[in-house]
């Protein structure tokens, strides 16, 4: 059917819904379904909120992606995606420069940590990781160094889709069924305080999580090992908030052994930890890179990027090696219409959507906290807006339920029958609102949540599953 032939009222949803069954591959797809499978249709999105199908207005839970920071149905984003159409939809970036990409390259340079003054734009967050690895092998390769390029990355990690990112991966489902480029990974363990050995304080936890980056280092030769990838808060993986100190500990290890320390801000920046940037304001660290994507454009259009510290480049010019090509772009790098959205979402984020998500979130974070009541809930963590709610077998153990209980889908279903779309992760639920959430819709959600976890405790109860 044409788009202007098909009524987007009504029952034509259904509609929509079958011709995708038909025809579209859904990312992250089973074999039994793919290529033939129903996902729930979203008509449209206003503020912090969707609307499905039947017509049910929902709270975006996760932002989409943890991506639609300044909401759905920005006014100001949409007009400059047209007002650069119209002025220049697209331009080669190998041959040329466009004003928005230089403007914004600027801006990010100001909020990334010092001598961090350098951007290259992708596409999204794997392109990013993507850049930001092939960059490192290169910046060896020319240094006269090929044998420093094994990347150190962590279970429960999540970095992108395409190939070489995909390998720095760290979740089990990720592995099973595909295929990666192992022997140019080292992986440490999670660092996630609630999986912590029972009995082990905080502190002698993140000591243990240094000495084991410590003693691979030991092991493998520093070397040989090029950069180490991490998310300063694991998102996908579960909202894994790092022990104090374990990131600047990492990177003091990392600049010792001349280690790329590479931070994954690809969900942190942008605001979701009320910040731009979250790595030096949050955490203290000055990474070598960083990737970002999502929340830099709100969603609104696919882009990302790399920032760079620039003395890398001098590294370079220092070689023996001044015409050796980093070949590596992209025909959207430094898209004019992404990057001019992405300088308009900076303008809303500066002119106080950051400060006012520093404000709201301890609000945020105490009201999931308080959820922590209820028996089924293990753990709810986060910073800022972004949080995870890990339901458990029993609060004395605390042990993983099995996955058959589908927990996490449970609770999304009842969520969604009460005004909230969660995002399921096994027995987790994800929540990173758009950063435009008010305290009374914060209270909104995480009275659903409590409602929708206790029917979900009484189903289980009644199917004699717990
Ligand atoms: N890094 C992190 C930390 C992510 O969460 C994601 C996406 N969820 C990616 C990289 C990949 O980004 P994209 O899906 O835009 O390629």
């Amino acid at each position: 059917a044409k788009r202007e032939e098909m009524e987007f009222a009504g029952n034509t949803p259904n509609a929509v819904e079958a011709i995708a069954e038909k025809h579209l591959v859904q990312p992250w797809p089973v074999s039994e379904t793919i290529g033939a499978e129903a996902r729930g249709f979203i008509e449209s999105g206003d503020g912090i909120y969707v609307t499905d199908a039947e017509g049910r207005r929902l709270i975006d839970g996760p932002a989409g992606m943890w991506c639609v920071n300044v909401g759905h149905r920005n006014k100001e984003l949409s007009q400059v995606m047209y007002d650069q159409a119209m002025a220049l939809s697209y331009n080669s970036p190998w041959y040329t420069t466009n004003e928005p990409s230089a403007l914004l390259a600027e801006r990010l340079a100001g909020h990334a940590p010092e001598g961090v003054g350098h951007v290259f734009y992708t596409t999204g967050g794997s392109s990013a990781v993507e850049t930001a690895l092939r960059f490192m092998q290169f910046y060896n390769n020319v240094r006269g160094r090929p044998e420093k390029k094994l990347i150190v990355s962590r279970e429960g990690a999540y970095h992108g889709s395409t190939y070489l990112a995909a390998s720095m991966n760290g979740r089990p489902r990720d592995h099973d069924w595909m295929d990666s480029a192992k022997e140019q990974v080292i992986k440490l363990s999670c660092p996630n305080p609630f999986r912590r050995p029972k009995g082990m304080t905080l502190e002698a936890y993140t000591d243990f999580l240094i000495e084991e980056f410590r003693a691979t280092i030991e092991k493998v030769g520093a070397d040989r090992i090029g950069a180490f990838i991490g998310e300063p808060v694991m998102a996908s993986g579960g909202v894994i908030v790092p022990p104090p100190g374990y990131l600047p500990r990492m990177r003091a290890l990392c600049a010792e052994h001349e280690i790329l320390f590479i931070a994954d801000e690809v969900v942190t920046a942008f605001g979701r930890l009320g910040h731009v940037f979250a790595s030096k304001e949050v955490f203290g660290i000055e990474p070598d890179m960083i990737t970002f994507a999502k929340g830099v454009t709100s969603g609104y259009f696919p882009l990302g990027g790399v920032m760079i510290r620039s003395k890398l480049f001098e590294d370079l010019r220092q070689s023996n090696h001044n015409d050796a090509m980093f070949a590596h772009g992209l025909t959207y790098s430094s898209h004019p219409i992404g990057c001019a959205v992405a300088l308009k979402n900076l303008d809303i984020l500066e002119d106080g959507l950051l400060a006012e998500t520093r404000a709201i979130s301890d609000h945020f974070q105490s009201r999931l906290k308080a959820l922590e009541e209820l028996p089924l809930v293990g753990e709810v963590r986060g910073l800022g807006l972004m949080a995870g709610i890990e339901c458990v077998a029993d609060h004395v153990s605390n042990n993983p339920l099995t996955l058959d209980l589908e927990v996490g889908k449970r609770i999304d279903r009842h969520c969604q029958a009460l005004g909230l779309l969660v995002r399921p992760l096994i027995n987790m639920c994800v929540m990173s609102p758009p950063l435009t959430i008010n305290r009374d819709q914060i209270d909104t959600m995480a009275e659903i949540l409590h409602k929708s976890i206790a029917l979900t405790q009484d189903e289980l109860v009644r199917e004699g599953l717990w």
